[in-house]
């Protein structure tokens, strides 16, 4: 496996595989152009050395073939300007016309290759069209942690074309060195905060680390069903009957794997789910009929604390209420809080998964953590300990 750091890109085209799925306004201007500075180091280390990159991605979801609207021209210009060069746009992403374009470009010098998704043959993982980007390029880099749990054509399938010159962008080296540091050496103890709506979506995530952590805080809505599954009275609270099993099944492997695992002891309850219903603090497992669980309460948030704070390293996935309301997101900011401040005593801190990552750019807690990973579905794939396709296409 080759290394961006070591590889010479001089003299050759490297077809880099980014995330610039960004959103755009009804002007078709960016919105949030996150995800392309994100790419930029990769890019620029390609052109640096004197090769040059060949940019794709997929955009939005273009169902039947090209749709302007999904068009990489609304992306261009402002790559070139981050770049500070004139990024030229490819009018497909395979082809003849567009190889010929590549094979011309000059050291130092881009182009962006049209939407992927432009063609069946991308989502489909298709060989035939994976060989025909192939053509694009001499080197094959990912730098899109984002797909990398799907099996496409440019993420994965692309891979055999480059035996030998197939490696990772700088995004995903340090997402998966920041991954590796807290599920494969972590600073013990290893804390585990996983909070959201559901426990169904959560599962397979919670499992995977019962084998790795040494404490597992359960909050947000899912602490409803393991207290119901316990005998407690939840009110209105969410909860998901069918896993009450589930729930008392993970409680008994934490046991037998030595986790303790922290669940409410007190809850915000409020009599609707709104920022102006009534509230008031109960015991988790005492709810009065008629009023819903929406937030951690003060005994539960000084137990939170204690844990986070006497962490090595910590993982975050998913509010501890619901933080998006004024009124029920106390537990979520002192879990925030707790998490710098135990970062700053030298713990390592991931923040991973949409809600969670919002939180801590919400409350201004961003820059008080080690590292903040936007990939949704590829992270909860790999927490899950799955093997996602596009990492394993570079390792393979
Ligand atoms: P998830 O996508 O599963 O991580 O869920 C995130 C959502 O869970 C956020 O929108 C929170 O508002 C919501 N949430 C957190 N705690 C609760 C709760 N006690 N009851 C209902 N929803 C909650």
């Amino acid at each position: 496996m080759q290394n961006i750091d070591s590889y010479d890109f001089k003299g050759k085209k490297a077809l880099i595989r980014v995330d610039f799925n960004v959103p755009l306004d009804d002007n078709f201007v960016i919105t949030d152009d996150t995800r392309i500075r994100a790419s930029l180091k990769t890019i620029k280390k390609v052109m640096e050395d004197g090769g040059s990159p060949v940019i794709m991605s997929h955009f939005g979801r273009p169902k039947a073939g090209p749709e302007d609207k999904f068009s990489m021209r609304h992306l261009v210009g402002h790559l070139s300007e981050l770049l500070g060069i004139e990024v030229k746009l490819a009018p497909d992403c395979i082809g003849e016309e567009v190889k010929a374009m590549c094979r011309a470009l000059n050291p130092g010098k881009a182009i962006l290759l049209e939407n992927l998704r432009f063609h069946k043959g991308e989502e489909k993982g298709d060989v035939e069209f994976a060989a025909k980007l192939a053509e694009n390029g001499d080197c094959w880099i990912n730098d899109a942690f984002g797909t990398a749990h799907r099996a496409h054509a440019s993420t994965a399938v692309i891979a055999q074309f480059f035996p030998n010159d197939k490696m990772f962008g700088y995004l995903i080296e340090s997402e998966l060195e920041s991954l590796d540091k807290v599920l494969l050496n972590p600073k013990h103890p290893l804390t585990a905060i996983m909070g959201g709506a559901k426990v169904s979506t959560k599962i397979t995530i919670i499992e995977n680390l019962l084998g790795k952590v040494d404490n597992l805080i359960l909050g947000g809505g899912m602490t409803f069903t393991f207290v119901k599954a316990k005998g407690g009275k939840i009110g209105t609270s969410l909860c998901e009957d069918d896993l009450l099993d589930t729930a008392l099944r993970i409680e008994k492997i934490a046991k037998e794997k030595g986790v303790k695992i922290f669940i409410a002891t007190d809850v915000v309850v409020a009599d609707a789910f709104s920022n102006d219903a009534n509230t008031q603090v109960c015991r988790a497992n005492e709810i009065p009929d008629g009023w819903m669980g929406l937030d951690a309460g003060p005994e539960s948030i000084a137990l939170f604390k204690r844990v986070i704070e006497n962490s090595g390293t910590i993982l975050w996935n998913g509010p501890v209420g619901v933080f998006e309301m004024e009124k029920f997101a106390t537990g979520s900011i002192a879990v925030g809080q707790a998490i710098v401040d135990a970062t700053k005593k030298g713990a390592f801190s991931l923040i991973g998964g949409g809600d969670s990552v919002a939180c801590v750019n919400q409350f201004g807690f961003a820059d008080g953590v080690s590292y903040i990973s936007t990939a949704g579905g590829a992270l909860l794939e790999y927490l899950e300990g799955q093997q996602l396709p596009g990492i394993a296409a570079v390792r393979g």
